[in-house]
């Protein structure tokens, strides 16, 4: 362990090559990252591809196949044997490609998760991912961000860091730049060093990087850290729950066939090849292999827009959102503040939102503009403020300091005057931030007895509470109730319009308080102005909303702006009903008078993030399905109680996204709605799938159980239903998990999570269809057999594998018909159904798969009989839908 403790900071900088605010040259950088490798750390291993195959052979229906070809094998039917043994290796191998092919999407994803840091290198300030830094690097560190390598502080603000991967110790610590003694000090014990994996919970530092990877403590105790959880989901466990139900409900059936056909006086041989083949008929081989292909062509679909999906039964859940909670600013505003308006106690000026040249500067602005630019953490691209795309920090102080720039005022100059000795950093719960400065200007303002001030900006309602005398041109006067009306009156007009007000405040201090704490110095403060800005809504938000609307989802408004500005924008998005409820009127009421609430309030005002628990807590209550977006550390909560939990990819903390199901990548609302679109197509298709499967495997099944009804001897092999089950469920299901967006998939209610699957016309049309196909088939095995053609047993067969092509292309749209939706609108089904229909035809006319399937060729008239025919299930879900879409026009004709 080295000892960079017991080092003064600028030595530490020293020994390990680089500049304070200048950091290493990319020369050096390079040789370093040479040198020491990535700054990562060795992935717990997965699952291995041994693993993965293995579990291909494990499953419950590939064993009862395997049982079904070792007696296959005891009858000494050996051809079954090793054709059945090659069909189950060679769906084994499908769905071991498919595992491996997702397990790989999934990586990729994860490696898009990974927190990005500000470092310094050749003296710019630039944001690089953390796998690029190297020892030497100077970082930037603040409140949200996860330590991104073992570091020594150069300079702390109040940092507090969670340490508790290490020193098991929930509570944060405070952490300085000073060097400490004692050379074997515990990791916990050395205040001057922060470790990666750990949190930084409040305030800001600056640190050099001291190891990297494997080298840092959370690589010696090799713990890994998975960004991206690849867990199964609520529906793979049901689905694989069903796998199971129906292998044992394949042993029930061919319980019962040897019963019947032992009481026909059945030979033994006979009796047990059909149990087998029904056994091999009842299952839905592809099951497990598309579902998990469908979530993994999910997830990259909703990266495709912007949604960053972080574990994977979010992609499910999100299918089920039933109410949308999301912050307001930059999610459904687009963070693009701009001032608009400064408000000093005698004086009101309205701001071009471009002003070509510089205003001047009154003296009665001089303060305001001074405390906005001194209390301010954001840093301008430019002196001339165009550019603030480029600019540092949080978009509200970019634009005080672009409007004090538009009066000629820079950072740089005013910070020389009133150097910074303190900073209370902002936080979501204060609702302000507070910096101290020393004066050396005295003559400034009439500041001589007081050395040192102290600048708050903040939340209207919180710091109009703290202030108790009001600044007028250079005079301190008491704040009394007529100044309290005119300054209230000047908000509430700003706030009504949608205005975000900000309240300037001061103390003049005689000497440094002992300890800076919010508690001591914000208090008994001096109004010196508001500052009014206004942040645009995004345009796609107020389509986003309506569309949610139609979805029956309801959007939720939760802002720590002021109540006015909230139902401003709120009306302005279409999302209120008038009701807006306060964090303070939210503390007063219990869960169950919120529970009572929480269905008609959509818009919530002034709110802290402890308090969205109490809301997501209600609605769940309420059997909500609750999305919530949050982007500061003390989100980390509510992100986590929520069934999906929506972190802000651009301006989100580590912390926040670690926490969260789903990160958005642009920040947007939109966003959220169109990875819930994504989320239902999803269900959808596997819906379609296990529909179009089940119904196919019905009617095979139908078939073995009518024929001995019309004294038939068995119409199919065991290996004919599994070349028919591997056909349909390897390749055409697989393309319908590719099935785009139904028209009505955003005009529907969303599924209940626990829905049943066969809800909804699946379990009736396995049933109907199934049953309809099964005697259509045999029926015309049966003209076949009963006229004693020997090709009437691979008329059933191929009609059979013929179904399956027609009945996938129909069940693409649960509402449209196939003539309306477009055969292109799916381009890979074509190209299943095409290599089906070849096939198909290889196992009829190649001599070699002819023997091995024991089928005869068929003549071209049988051939186009047989295609015929086996559109009949296509026809049925068709003329289906047609009654549905009929009974459903005249019910809203009514
Ligand atoms: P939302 O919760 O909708 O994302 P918000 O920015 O209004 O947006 P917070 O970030 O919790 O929510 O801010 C709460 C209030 O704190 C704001 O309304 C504003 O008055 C004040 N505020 C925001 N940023 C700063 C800042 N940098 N310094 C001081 N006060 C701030």
């Amino acid at each position: 362990m080295s000892n960079w403790h017991q080092i003064d900071a600028i030595q530490v900088a020293q020994n390990l090559g680089t500049i304070d605010f200048y950091g290493l040259s990319q020369e050096e950088v390079n040789r370093r990252l040479a040198q020491f490798g990535v700054n990562e750390l060795a992935e717990r291993p997965g699952k291995t591809s041994w693993q993965i195959l293995w579990e291909q052979f494990t499953a419950t229906t590939v064993l009862v196949l395997i049982v079904a070809a070792v007696i296959s094998g005891i009858l000494g039917d050996y051809k079954d044997t090793i054709a059945i043994l090659a069909i189950v290796v060679f769906n084994a191998l499908l769905g071991f490609n498919q595992e491996y092919r997702a397990g790989m999407a999934f990586a990729a994803l994860k490696k898009l998760a990974v927190p990005t840091v500000r470092v310094c290198r050749q003296g710019h300030w630039e944001q690089i991912i953390a796998r690029k830094l190297v020892p030497g690097d100077l970082i930037l560190l603040e409140a949200g961000d996860l330590v991104p390598a073992d570091c020594r502080l150069l300079e702390s603000i109040n940092l507090r860091v969670q340490e508790s991967a290490f020193t098991g110790e929930s509570e944060s610590v405070e952490k300085n730049s000073l060097p400490v003694e004692g050379a074997d000090l515990a990791l916990g014990d050395r205040h001057n060093m922060v470790y990666m994996g750990t949190v930084i919970t409040s305030g800001r530092g600056r640190a050099v990087v001291t190891e990297t990877g494997m080298n840092t403590e959370l690589g010696k105790i090799a713990h890994a850290m998975q960004t991206v959880e690849q867990e199964s989901t609520p529906l793979q466990r049901r689905l694989d729950q069903l796998g199971r139900k129906l292998a044992i409900a394949s042993l029930g059936l061919v319980a019962i066939i040897l019963v019947l056909g032992w009481l026909r006086g059945e030979t033994i041989n006979v009796l047990i090849l059909t149990a087998v083949s029904l056994a091999v008929a009842v299952i839905p081989e592809g099951l497990p292999a598309v579902v998990t292909i469908a979530l993994a062509i999910g997830s990259r679909r909703m990266l495709k827009r912007h949604a960053l999906i972080r574990k994977l039964p979010a992609v499910e859940t999100l299918g089920s959102v039933t109410t949308i909670c999301s912050d307001k600013t930059g999610t459904l505003t687009q963070n693009r503040m701009t001032v608009v308006v400064l408000d000093v106690a005698d004086q009101h000026i309205d701001l071009p939102a471009n002003p070509q040249q510089p205003i001047p500067l009154q003296p009665a602005l001089d303060l305001l503009l001074t405390a906005v630019t001194l209390c301010n953490n954001a840093m301008l691209s430019s002196r001339d403020a165009v550019d603030t795309a480029n600019s540092f920090g949080d978009p509200t102080e970019i634009a005080l300091l672009v409007a004090a720039t538009h009066f000629g005022m820079q950072k740089a100059q005013r910070e020389q005057e009133f150097p910074r000795i303190a900073e209370l950093p902002f936080d979501s719960d204060r609702k302000c931030m507070t910096t101290i400065h020393e004066s050396r200007n005295p003559d400034l303002w009439g500041l001589a007895n007081y050395p040192y001030i102290a600048f708050t900006k903040g939340a209207f309602t919180i710091l109009i509470e703290l202030c108790h005398e009001v600044w007028v041109n250079g005079q301190i006067q008491l704040l009394d109730a007529t100044w309290r009306e005119r300054i209230e009156t000047a908000h509430h007009q700003l706030a009504a319009t949608g205005t975000r007000v900000l309240v300037v405040a001061c103390r003049l201090l005689e000497r440094l308080p002992e300890t800076i704490a919010a508690a001591e110095i914000e208090q008994n403060l001096i109004f010196i102005g508001i500052v009014g800005m206004i942040d645009p809504i995004r345009p796609e938000a107020r389509m986003a909303v309506q569309t949610c609307q139609q979805a029956g989802i309801r959007p939720v408004m939760i802002t720590g702006d002021h109540p006015l500005t909230a139902k401003h924008i709120a009306e302005e998005l279409g999302i209120s009903n008038g009701q807006v409820l306060t964090g303070q009127q939210l503390n007063q009421l219990t869960l169950s008078e919120l529970e009572s609430r929480v269905e008609s309030v959509s818009v919530y005002a002034r709110v802290s993030p402890q308090q969205k628990l109490k809301i997501i807590e209600a609605l769940q209550d309420r059997g909500h399905i609750v999305s919530m977006t949050g982007d500061g550390v003390n989100d980390a909560p509510a992100l986590k109680k929520a069934d999906i939990g929506v972190a802000m990819g651009i301006t989100g903390t580590d912390v926040a996204k670690e926490a969260a199901d789903m990160v958005l990548l642009d920040d947007n609302f939109a966003t959220i709605v169109a990875a819930v679109e994504e989320g239902r197509v999803i269900y959808d298709n596997i819906r379609k799938f296990l529909k179009y499967s089940m119904t196919g495997n019905a009617s095979s099944v139908w078939i073995m159980l009518l024929a001995p009804l019309l004294a038939m001897p068995l119409p199919l092999l065991p290996l004919q239903i599994l070349w028919i089950n591997l056909l349909a469920d390897g390749l055409l299901a697989l393309a319908l998990s590719v099935e785009p967006a139904e028209r009505n998939t955003m005009q529907r209610p969303p599924y209940r999570p626990n829905e049943n699957i066969f809800g909804r016309g699946v379990g009736r049309d396995i049933i109907w269809v199934g049953l309809l196909m099964g005697v259509v088939f045999l029926l015309l095995g049966y003209k076949y057999w009963s006229t004693a053609q020997a090709s009437w047993q691979t008329m059933v067969f191929v009609t059979l594998a013929f179904s399956r092509m027609s009945l996938a292309l129909g069940m693409r749209s649960n509402l449209d018909s196939l003539f309306n939706i477009g055969l292109g609108s799916n381009k890979p089904i074509l190209g299943a159904v095409a290599l089906t229909f070849i096939l198909q035809l290889a196992v009829v006319y190649i001599p070699w798969l002819r023997s091995l399937f024991q089928t005869q060729p068929l003549s071209t008239r049988d051939l186009v009989v047989s295609l015929a025919i086996s559109t009949v299930g296509f026809w049925a879900i068709e003329l289906e839908k047609w009654v549905i879409r009929r009974w459903n026009k005249n019910r809203r004709g009514q």
